[in-house]
This record gives structure tokens, C-alpha cells and sequence, in this order.
């Protein structure tokens, strides 16, 4: 049987074989290299929030610390490059570490590992450049006695950007104003101080999934709060939040205010408002049967009311709330003590002016001496706490 030779280097099959593809062992790995790479890859990030480009895709960086932050960036951009100019004959890789890939010697048709570390960089000025020595391994036929086994110097340059978002943010750009009132009353201090913060928690979390979630600006008014926001469902999922904690309506209008110039469509603004309920905690209301009562507590499912009748609690849905007409009612304040008690009565001086009347005795503890914080709607008075 006559021997067979390497067509490119001329060396017998029986020294360099088998042959593949008639070429050596050496020559076929030479002829079918794997690691396709180029010298250069230049990448970016925003200057602004550290944001960059995975797969096209602007994505929030996993660190903020500028070091981290810059071989984040280039060992992305090193990769999605490596994953695209591997040879057709690899279909599936692994990274591994320098040391894990220098142990392994044989691999299954298709499959190569890589391993990369920086061997010089640059980064205390933009571009940053960071030099990788990029090494792979990978068999593409199965008559290989080694694996294909290649190691190249990549340079990877980190340029400085402002991506899309922030170009808009930095713009001015807002897409909706999410407007938080009180009915018919203007925001406490308390609140503002309260949705402010709800407002704030809200927007990290909404940011983490829509960059465009941003407030732009807050403008205190008289009347509420204006949040300027990047986007409309940002808005929304805010104004959600603030009605579950406060309680209260939202609603939507749209205003024209202008038109695109490269796409001559219409362009509208949405307003998102958010009214809470007037009713805080504190006050005094009544409902449509005159019963008086002291708000316990407000939030996005209804009110809870202490009858001052006999100071139990009450909790009311919005709908029963409205329904029953509950709303704030006018009355005055005063203390007054207790001066004596008899079964059925209880006799009162009041500390402002010594007057003293008479009341039914409350279904609750009274003694002699104690002072009480009084209300007095209309004729009627009630035992609001005791001092
Ligand atoms: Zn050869
Ligand atoms: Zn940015």
C-alpha cells in the first residue's frame, strides 16, 4: 500500500498523521485556525451613568467604581467579539480561567474553551486601553491527536459616550408630569415629606428595569407635588404606589404639545395625577346618621374610624365610606376635667373657662380628676382621649 503525504508540507502520513483533509496534524491546525479575533476592539461607555452596549442593548453597569466598571466594559466587548469570530467548526465554548483551560486536553468535535487576562492596560485617562492575551482551545475534527491550542494579544479600547438616555435626561426631556394633590386641601408638610420618599424608593426599583424611569425634576407647588418623569409608565406605576399607601383617585390627561419633526406625527404629553383622600389622620368626621368620629388611620383600602360615642373602631372601605357620606365635620376642641361621677352621669369643668355641664356617662372607664381632650359638634359633646 503507497504512503500518503501532506500536501502542504510533504511529510509522510505514517510521521505527521493521520492525514485530515490531506493535510498533517500540524498543517491542519495551522489551515483551520479557530481563534479569528482581531488586533483592536474599540467600545464605549457613558460618561454619565456607566452605562454600555451589551449586544446593542444599553445596559446599566453591575459596578460604578470607574476601575471595575472600565474592564466590565472591555471584557463584554472582548467577548461578544470572541463569540463572533470564532470558526464556523466551533459551535459551543466555555470561558474558563488561564489556569482551568491550561488542564484540559481533549474536547468533544464543536466545543472549545477560552481563557482571558489583561496583560497591560491603560486606564487612568480615556480611552482607556487594556491588552488581553486571549488563549483558546478547541478541536474541530476527530481525528485530531492535539487540540487546536492559540493564544493572541487583543487590544481592547474604552471610549467615553453619552448614551441615548442621557442624552435625553441631560436634555431636559420629560415624557409625562405625575402631579400628587390632596382633595381639596394642598399637600402637609408630613406628606410631601412621605411621598417625596415613597417617590424616591419607587424610582431606584422602576429604574432598574426602564433607564427612561427617571424624574427629570420635582417642583413643589401650593398645592402638591409636580414630578417631571422620563417615562409614562414610570409615572403610572408611581402614582399606583402613592394611591395603595394614601389612598385616593388617579387620573390621565393628555396634552398636544407639538410635533415630531422627523416623523410629523402629533406628540402628546400625559399628566398622571394622584388625588389622596382629604381625610388625615386626627380628624373629626361625621356620617350621614350624624355619628361623630375620630380618623385612626388612612390608607389604599379605606379609613378607620373610632366612634367617639364609644370609642370603638370602625373600618370603612372607600365605596362604604362614600356611601355613608363620611366627611369632616366642624366642631371645637377643649379639655375639661372630670369633677364626678355618678352612675348614669358624668359631671365636667371645663379648663378654659371653669364652666361645668353634664354628659352620659361614656361606656368606657371614667374617673374623678382625669383630664380629657373634649370635641364638640354642634350641641353634642364627646370624649375625644384622655389627657
Ligand atoms: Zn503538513
Ligand atoms: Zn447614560
Amino acid at each position: 500500500m503507497s504512503e500518503r503525504f501532506c500536501y502542504r508540507c510533504g511529510i509522510s502520513e505514517s510521521e505527521g498523521g493521520p492525514l485530515i483533509e490531506g493535510l498533517c496534524q500540524v498543517c491542519y491546525r495551522k489551515e483551520n485556525p479557530v481563534l479569528l479575533i482581531g488586533d483592536e476592539i474599540n467600545t464605549e461607555l457613558c460618561q454619565n451613568c456607566g452605562s454600555y452596549r451589551k449586544r446593542g442593548i444599553w445596559v446599566d453597569p453591575k459596578s460604578y467604581e470607574l476601575e471595575e466598571l472600565i474592564f466590565e466594559v472591555a471584557e463584554n466587548a472582548l467577548l461578544e467579539e470572541l463569540e463572533d469570530s470564532f470558526s464556523d467548526k466551533i459551535r459551543e465554548y466555555e470561558v474558563l480561567t488561564p489556569d482551568e483551560l491550561e488542564e484540559i486536553d481533549d474536547l468533544p468535535v464543536g466545543r472549545a474553551v477560552v481563557s482571558f487576562e489583561p496583560v497591560d492596560f491603560h486606564i487612568e485617562h480615556f480611552p482607556a486601553i487594556i491588552v488581553y492575551e486571549v488563549r483558546v482551545k478547541a478541536r474541530t475534527h476527530e481525528l485530531q491527536r492535539e487540540l487546536h491550542d492559540e493564544s493572541k494579544r487583543v487590544t481592547v479600547y474604552v471610549r467615553q459616550t453619552v448614551c441615548p438616555r442621557c442624552q435625553k435626561f441631560l436634555g431636559g426631556y420629560f415624557e409625562a408630569i405625575l402631579q400628587v394633590r390632596a382633595e381639596g386641601r394642598p399637600l402637609s408638610d408630613e406628606e410631601r415629606k412621605a411621598i417625596g420618599k415613597l417617590v424616591e424608593e419607587k424610582v431606584d426599583e422602576i429604574m432598574r428595569k426602564d433607564r427612561m424611569g427617571f424624574i427629570q425634576d420635582t417642583i413643589e407647588k401650593e398645592e402638591g407635588l409636580d414630578f417631571y418623569m422620563g417615562s409614562t409608565s414610570s409615572a403610572r406605576k408611581i402614582a399606583q404606589a402613592i394611591k395603595e399607601r394614601f389612598g385616593g383617585t388617579i387620573s390621565e390627561a393628555y396634552e398636544l404639545v407639538g410635533m415630531d419633526r422627523q416623523t410629523s406625527r402629533e406628540v402628546y404629553r400625559t399628566s398622571v395625577s394622584v388625588r389622596i383622600p382629604k381625610f388625615r389622620k386626627g380628624d373629626i368626621v361625621s356620617d350621614r346618621k350624624g355619628n361623630v368620629y375620630e380618623v385612626e388611620k388612612v390608607d389604599g383600602k379605606g379609613l378607620t374610624l373610632r366612634n367617639l360615642e364609644n370609642w370603638e373602631n370602625e373600618h370603612l372601605d372607600w365605596k362604604t365610606a362614600r356611601r355613608e357620606q363620611v366627611d369632616t365635620v366642624e366642631h371645637e376642641e377643649s379639655e375639661a376635667m372630670v369633677t364626678s361621677v355618678t352612675p348614669g352621669e358624668v359631671q365636667l369643668m371645663d379648663m378654659g373657662n371653669y364652666e361645668t355641664y353634664e354628659l352620659n356617662r361614656p361606656p368606657f372607664e371614667v374617673s374623678e380628676g382625669e383630664v380629657y381632650r373634649m370635641v364638640r359638634v354642634g350641641r353634642r359633646r364627646y370624649f375625644r382621649s384622655r389627657k
